[in-house]
């Protein structure tokens, strides 16, 4: 029960602190209040790896954005077998007056390291991207955005910092923090008291709370919440690049967005709400997005929406705070990570160590760093010869559950296998139940196939954890 450092929380900060501080010889904990991994903030968001653009060169996020994105291109993606792809992004103009902002967009993004920066006239976007709308006079390509799966991106990190040798706990709320005397920290969580030289605090729209509790009141999470409209797949095709208009005070502005695994995206809206746990979409947010989107493309119509959710942006001013905080020696606060925070993470993880090093941890390096991770297969994502060849080796891989999203039973036992213990695990790991349907058709066979694996009975089976248990047993 005693580590070097304890993190508290799972979502892409904690993930990717956990599978930097697995290259050293340390003994690491992940703590995480829900069931899984990846349930917090880092499951709703637009998934797109940000260039570094609309970003301050006086902030501390755009250089980890720009660094978060050059690792992703050049380490991650290859090293976890992520499906990274590199569409690039439009931040489009409707009046050539506002030309000049574009061009400060640029010189800043150049400030900032990002390669490749170019203005584009109607002609070269009539080419490239022809279901623009005629109002949409010119636009700044960025060529080094992308898109990743969100989920998926946690999960690989996670499985990653597991497999050398980090301890994760999930269904673990830290529930208490007490400093102890001669440095370190005694962590209360899920019954069980730990004990760490260095806590990490990356909890995302609870960092304020837990920053508190170890004795560091220093700032205060206001949450942003971000309303996301999903299209039938029949729309995939729809953008070539990830469509921004010029960014707004409060945020990047609403987005045309490509997504890895097919469907495009709408959104996010960006108002302050009171609370943490308010992640309700309303009528207001759906007609602020789609008056938005469709000045820049007007094809895009109601009737295309076929799924929707917001998200909350963990807020504590205009930058992230990441830093050692003095007043509770040992703690790394990782906190106030709005976006661009999933493509930084990365990037941030390696500042974490610094300061942590700074701070009188060693960092040991290990002589075997496992850092290759095996691809899941997604029948979803391979060209036809290569499903054959699989389904030939394994007939499971052939047995479709989800018919919307063309995911296998195989599949949903080989999201078990690598951590997944309740249905909204299953489906972000591997989009079963994500499609049309919404899950009408895959979720019984899906439960069956998790009380085998699991060994469950049908009563134990959540959708995200205690409290949504699907099937009660009345006899209790
Ligand atoms: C609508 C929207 C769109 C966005 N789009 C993008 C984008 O396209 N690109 C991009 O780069 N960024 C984007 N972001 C930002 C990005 O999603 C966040 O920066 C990132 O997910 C924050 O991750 P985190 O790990 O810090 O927080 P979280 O994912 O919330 O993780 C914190 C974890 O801590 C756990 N926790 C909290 N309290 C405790 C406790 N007491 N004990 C144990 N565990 C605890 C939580 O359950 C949670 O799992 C977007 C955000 C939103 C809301």
């Amino acid at each position: 029960m005693t580590y070097d450092v304890i993190i508290a929380g799972a979502g892409i900060t904690g993930a990717a602190v956990a599978r930097e501080l697995s290259r050293y010889k340390l003994k690491v904990l992940l703590l995480e209040k829900e069931a899984e991994p990846a349930f917090g903030v880092s499951k709703s968001n637009s998934g797109i790896i940000h260039a570094g653009t609309q970003n301050s060169p006086s902030s501390v996020k755009g250089w980890l954005c720009v660094e978060g994105n050059r690792l992703m291109r050049e380490e991650i993606a290859a090293d976890l077998g992520l499906n990274f792809v590199q569409c690039g992004q439009l931040i489009v103009v409707f009046d050539l007056a506002d030309l000049p902002e574009l061009e400060k967009i640029k010189k800043d993004g150049e400030a900032l390291g990002i390669k490749g920066l170019a203005l584009v006239d109607r002609a070269w976007l009539e080419k490239n991207e022809p279901n623009l709308g005629p109002e949409v006079k010119a636009a700044l390509h960025v060529p080094t955005a992308g898109i990743i799966s969100p989920y998926r991106f946690v999960y690989a990190l996670v499985e990653n910092a597991v497999k050398n040798g980090v301890d994760l706990k999930t269904s673990s709320r830290i529930v208490g923090i007490n400093r102890i005397e001669k440095g370190g920290f005694y962590v209360e969580a899920g019954g069980t008291v730990y004990t760490a030289r260095f806590l990490v605090n990356a909890a995302g729209l609870y960092a304020d709370e837990l920053s508190a509790l170890a004795g560091a009141p220093t700032f205060k999470i206001t949450p942003r919440k971000g309303e996301e409209y999903l299209l039938d797949k029949k729309r995939e095709h729809i953008a070539s690049h990830i469509i921004f208009p010029l960014p707004s005070k409060a945020s990047k502005g609403i987005l045309i967005i490509k997504t890895s695994d097919g469907n495009p995206m709408i959104g996010p809206t960006a108002h302050d709400v009171d609370d943490k746990a308010d992640l309700a979409t309303t009528d207001e947010g759906l007609a602020e997005v789609l008056s938005g989107v469709r000045r820049m493309m007007p094809s895009v119509s109601k009737s295309d929406i076929i799924a929707y959710f917001a998200g909350l942006r963990p807020v504590a001013g205009k930058d992230f705070i990441i830093r050692h905080e003095d007043s509770a020696p040992g703690l790394v606060n990782a906190a106030g990570i709005q976006s661009p925070g999933l493509t930084s993470a990365p990037a941030i993880a390696v500042m974490v160590c610094d300061l942590l090093k700074k701070h009188g941890l060693k960092l040991e390096p290990k002589a075997e760093f496992h850092k290759l991770r095996q691809r899941p297969a997604h029948l979803f994502q391979l060209p036809l010869e290569e499903a054959r060849k699989l389904i030939e080796k394994n007939s499971a891989y052939g047995d479709v559950v989800c018919r919307c999203e063309l995911v296998s039973a195989q599949e949903v036992r080989d999201a078990i296998k690598r951590g997944a213990s309740t249905l909204d695990g299953i489906k972000f790991r591997t989009r079963a139940q994500a499609g049309r349907c919404h899950g009408g058709f895959c979720t019984t066979r899906i439960m069956k196939i998790m009380q085998e694996e699991l060994g469950f009975p049908v009563t134990a089976l959540t959708k995200r954890g205690p409290g949504s248990e699907l099937i009660k047993d009345e006899r209790k």
